[in-house]
């Protein structure tokens, strides 16, 4: 065998490989509908887009940037934290990248020793525990239940704590259940951290998609001894429709940050100029279409998640945030004679032609994602679908 022990272990990830599969089956002329992704659906707004042509027109694009990012991006990011964030930053407190996922793996490169543990909430997404082991860390993961809105608590943080735990990690809003941690129950987690010296890892990408009166609360807004603890990764991807685009960035501790820019500068170098400068106008220029695809996304979550409920088996939390849901599907499983959820996806990919996303690679074996980034004809088909499929003997 000549390929590493290291990517042997290592899991494809699952959302990316179900989106390929639903694709290729599209290729083969099959009629399906794919609810497999996440990516929001809607093209790049036009005035970044249009940023980007004149950074490799005028000729500014050609060129490497400084590892960690052009400083006019980094001005950028400080501004949107000063609004969203409520506090500003310096330039050695921000890293850019290759995506929120690359600058993820940048993180656990930059902290980990071996053995070191790292706290995973589940259910988790998918890459989380894959790039903790390719930092040769340890991830532990810590059960979150729908009675408790899939939330974990202090006590249970503590319970799992060893004198290896070296990192929590909280996404809120959350992939895949669009639960939202409240400032209280943040705070709480906050304290717990810094009273154990054990750094924060903010995942906020969804921050910005929050429906229904929901309101997201970034955990390094709430003390200066917390945001001291905490390393937040963002990215343009979700809210501004960017996942082509690949540009992701981490906040904090300057030591950590220049740590996670050698990481970069000796593996893919800058994020590609022209997507810099495509960032710095989606965080610097009108963000009226920000607002317009939230409530899109509002708009479908609401139509779609009471015909969801009534898809026999399939019991769903209803999501604050992102744009996911996440039922339950013990019930409809065993209606059907299935007791693995891969399977049961597999079936129901098969039987129905709607692609979902196993609730195995999320740490949710009696579970399935499905993305709602999808226009609401077509959601309105896919959820039919499986109500036939569900309703069929
Ligand atoms: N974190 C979470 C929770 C995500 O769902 C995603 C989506 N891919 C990412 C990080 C990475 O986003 P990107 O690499 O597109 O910036
Ligand atoms: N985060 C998205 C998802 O969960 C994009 C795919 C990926 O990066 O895994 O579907």
């Amino acid at each position: 065998m000549t390929v590493s022990k290291r990517i042997r272990e290592m899991e494809e990830s699952i959302t990316l490989k179900a989106a390929a599969k639903a694709k290729a089956l599209k290729a083969e002329g099959r009629d399906i509908i794919s609810l497999t992704v996440g990516e929001p659906d809607f093209p790049t707004p036009v005035h970044i887009r249009e940023a980007a042509i004149s950074s490799i027109k005028n000729g500014s694009a050609s060129f490497y940037t400084v590892a960690s990012g052009l400083p006019a991006l980094k001005t950028a990011i400080s501004s949107h934290f000063e609004t969203f964030y409520g506090y500003s930053l310096e330039p050695n407190q921000i890293v850019a990248g290759t995506g929120a996922k690359f600058i993820l793996y940048a993180f656990f490169m930059a902290v980990l020793d071996p053995a070191d543990e790292v706290l995973i909430p589940t259910p988790y997404w998918v890459s989380y525990a894959d790039q903790v082991k390719l930092a040769e860390g340890v991830p532990v993961f810590v059960e979150s239940t729908e009675s408790n809105a899939f939330k974990v608590t202090v006590d249970q943080l503590e319970a799992a704590r060893t004198d290896k735990t070296k990192v929590i990690l909280l996404n809120s809003p959350s992939n895949p259940t669009g639960m939202i941690y409240s400032r209280d129950e943040l705070e709480g987690i906050g304290n717990w951290a810094v009273e154990h010296g054990i750094l924060i890892l903010a995942d906020d990408i969804y921050g910005r998609l929050v429906y229904n009166g929901n309101t997201f609360t970034p955990i390094s807004s709430i003390s200066e001894a917390i945001r001291q603890q905490t390393i937040v990764v963002n990215g343009v991807s979700k809210a501004y429709s960017m996942t082509g685009w690949r540009v992701g960035y981490a906040t904090g501790n300057p030591e950590i940050i220049s740590s996670m820019a050698k990481m970069v500068s000796q593996t893919t170098s800058n994020l590609t100029t022209a997507a810099q400068y495509a960032a710095i106008e989606a965080l610097e220029g009108a963000q009226d279409s920000v607002e317009e695809m939230r409530q899109a996304f509002e708009e479908r979550l609401n139509t779609i998640y009471p015909l969801l409920s009534e898809v026999p088996g399939f019991k769903a939390l209803k999501p604050q945030g992102a744009f996911y849901l996440f039922p339950d599907v013990s019930e409809a499983m065993a209606m059907k004679g299935f007791t693995n959820v891969t399977e049961f996806t597999d079936a129901i990919l098969e039987e129905t032609g709607v692609a979902l996303v196993t609730g195995d690679g999320f740490g949710a074996p009696h579970n399935v994602r499905l993305s709602y980034a999808s226009g609401l004809d077509t959601l309105k088909e896919a959820v039919h679908r499986l109500k036939a499929f569900m309703e069929m003997d």
